[in-house]
């Protein structure tokens, strides 16, 4: 059966373009292949973030994939620093990428600003730990939004550089990446991508809002000086991703959908109405979840155990392909 994993960070609040372009897809993938989802809460320490909260960060982020719909008795859900396995094959792979093509990041030169100097090292170097995520499961498919797709061309590159270099270890995987709203943009701002780590309270539609929220935030949302209802993301970025949330909620196509409204507001009244019935049934799933912290604990325990059986024999291959002496009982013993 062919794998499937992916991740998302505790950096944040959880918003509707993680959930369209990437907890849709899982719920949906975790029925029809071998799936292993993580909370990449490594990644989360590249940007300032605050430690007293992280640890309370991370259970929530697994609590809100529960309620979104993974289920951990068809996949595997875990925690990526309770696998050493991580950090462990970043070092392999940092050694097979470059500093060119990591410099070369988009994300890294954006989350960067201007400040290259006295960025982490670990912003730099993020990319080659989330290829460890991706390799360390022999994953062949990986869903991610939009912004992904340059991080899973490096992830390819790097291990298809490893195979030729040392041998056949690693699967070179592909990336699954949405029809529709694949770049949910922040509706304050809508030539920005929507995103946990940068704050706009407004623009950013979050998994877990009620529906007054949704509505107040969508009939806000920023259009443009015109009137007519168009799908035309180059000139028209705010009503086309408007139109965008709508096709990716009721399955209709934006640039058809379009031609039903007359007027903006007509279209936002559908958008907050579909949003919050999209999003309703994670809503009231967590609030069940939120008394049960032990079960979401349990979950996280026993995931890590399934993850650290895939990842070990992974990591000792690899060790072992780029010749390094193993210990008596392998690398990942
Ligand atoms: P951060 O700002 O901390 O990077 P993020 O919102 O980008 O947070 P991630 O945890 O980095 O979220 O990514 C989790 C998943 O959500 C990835 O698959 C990513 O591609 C997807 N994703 C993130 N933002 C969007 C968006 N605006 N539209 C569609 N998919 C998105
Ligand atoms: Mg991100």
């Amino acid at each position: 059966m062919a794998r499937v994993l992916s991740g998302v960070q505790p950096s944040g609040d959880l918003h509707l373009g993680n959930y369209l372009g990437a907890f849709r897809n899982w719920v949906a993938d975790q029925h029809e292949f071998d799936a292993f989802f993580c909370v990449v809460d490594l990644h989360a320490l590249t940007l300032d973030y605050d430690p007293a909260l992280l640890a309370q960060k991370t259970l929530e982020t697994a609590e809100s994939l529960l309620a979104v719909g993974l289920d951990p008795s068809v996949c595997t859900l875990f925690v990526q620093s309770h696998v050493p396995e991580h950090p462990r094959l970043t070092w392999l792979l940092e050694c097979t990428a470059t500093y060119g093509e990591l410099r070369r990041m988009t994300q890294f030169k954006e989350k960067g600003g201007e400040q290259q100097e006295t960025v982490r090292a670990g912003l730099l170097t993020y990319p080659v730990l989330m290829a460890a995520d991706i390799l360390l499961y022999v994953a062949d498919r990986v869903p991610v939004g939009d912004d992904q797709r340059q991080h899973l061309e490096l992830t390819r590159d790097v291990a298809a550089r490893f195979n030729h270099r040392f041998g056949d270890t690693f699967v070179v995987p592909q990336a699954e990446v949405p029809k529709v709203a694949a770049r949910v943009m922040d509706l304050q701002e809508p030539t920005r991508k929507m995103s946990k780590s940068v704050s706009s309270p407004l623009g950013t539609v979050l998994v877990l809002d009620p529906p007054e929220e949704i509505d107040r935030k969508v009939r806000k949302a920023v259009t443009d000086t015109e009137t007519e209802v168009r799908y035309d993301p180059v000139h028209k970025p705010g009503v086309s991703n408007l139109l965008e949330l709508l096709a990716a909620s009721t399955g209709g196509d934006p640039a058809e959908l379009a031609s039903h409204y007359p007027n903006y507001g007509t279209l936002k009244a559908d958008v907050a109405e579909a949003l919050a019935e999209l999003l309703r049934p994670a809503r009231e799933r967590l609030v069940e979840l939120h008394a049960q912290r032990d079960y979401v604990e349990s979950v996280l325990a026993e995931g890590a155990a399934k993850a650290r059986a895939v990842a070990g024999p992974t990591l000792d291959r690899a060790m072992r392909a780029a010749g390094l002496h193993a210990p008596p009982g392998g690398f990942s013993a």
